[in-house]
């Protein structure tokens, strides 16, 4: 029986990297997304992957979204919660909304997609848990006290997941991308990308999705059975942790 993955996120940006990826190696995979149904339909047709749509910062909508990919799938072996969002501004100009947003998203939103999951890794003796974080999680960010809290916290998550999990083959880990080419990422003006961002990655690039997937891949295969808790950065040597 093919394991079974779950991507949240997944229709596009690093998730599309991830569940292609995923599913090249013979993975059941399901990606969800928020509101994008043209792209995720696209997605579907390219990949023959089947999509699901919830917002993972609702854990009632996330319960049900689960329960429908489960019957659909069977049980889920990899979850890999990728969805995120940004609402960046200097913190004197944040307000609580934006705060809360990316809160609800990129931090309880793991909560929502893991917690109601993790019931039939236990039984099953066998899970992986994946999160993307990210570089300004490890580091900070001006301008992202929001996102950079959600990132680390991520990194708390997986830590103590990895210490609940150990004795009942559940791994939990993170992958914290640098600067990656997806639309999150070309939505900073162009001038801002070369004069200020880019020449801060030594290697002088961007990254590119597959190559934040291709570390989600081996996390997620059954021979990463003991790194647990650990932290992968593919960041171009940015920053070391
Ligand atoms: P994109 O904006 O390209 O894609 C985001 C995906 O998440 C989309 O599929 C989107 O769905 C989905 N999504 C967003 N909000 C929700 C929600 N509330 N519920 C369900 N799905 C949601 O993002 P990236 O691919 O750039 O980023 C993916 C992850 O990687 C994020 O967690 C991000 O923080 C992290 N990351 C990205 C970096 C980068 O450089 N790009 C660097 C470091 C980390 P829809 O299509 O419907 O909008």
């Amino acid at each position: 029986m093919p394991h079974v993955a779950l991507v949240t996120g997944g229709s596009r940006g690093i998730g599309e990297a991830i569940s292609k990826q995923l599913k090249s190696e013979g993975y059941l995979v399901a990606a969800t997304y928020a509101g994008n149904d043209e792209k995720a339909a696209a997605f579907t047709k390219e990949t023959d992957i089947k999509t699901f749509k919830w917002n993972v910062a609702d854990y009632q909508a996330s319960v049900e979204g689960i329960s429908t990919v489960t019957e659909a799938l069977g049980p889920i072996d990899v979850v890999v919660a990728n969805a995120g969002i940004t609402r960046d501004a200097m913190f004197h100009r944040m307000t609580p909304e934006q705060w809360q947003e990316v809160i609800d998203t990129n931090l309880t939103g793991v909560f929502n997609t893991v917690h109601p999951i993790w019931p039939s890794m236990r039984e099953r003796k066998y899970g992986r848990i994946i999160v993307i974080s990210s570089i300004n999680g490890q580091k900070g960010q001006a301008g992202q006290v929001n996102y950079a809290a959600t990132k680390a916290g991520d990194l708390g998550i997986i830590k103590s997941l990895a210490q609940e999990g150990a004795r009942l083959g559940i791994t939990a880990n993170a992958v914290c991308p640098g600067y990656i080419g997806t639309e999150m990422v070309r939505a900073i003006p162009e001038d801002v990308l070369n004069s200020k961002i880019i020449p801060q990655i030594p290697v002088g690039r961007l990254g590119e999705p597959e190559e934040v997937a291709r570390c989600v891949s081996f996390l997620a295969s059954a021979d990463a059975g003991f790194i647990s808790g650990a932290t992968i950065s593919a960041n171009g040597a940015q920053y070391f942790s």
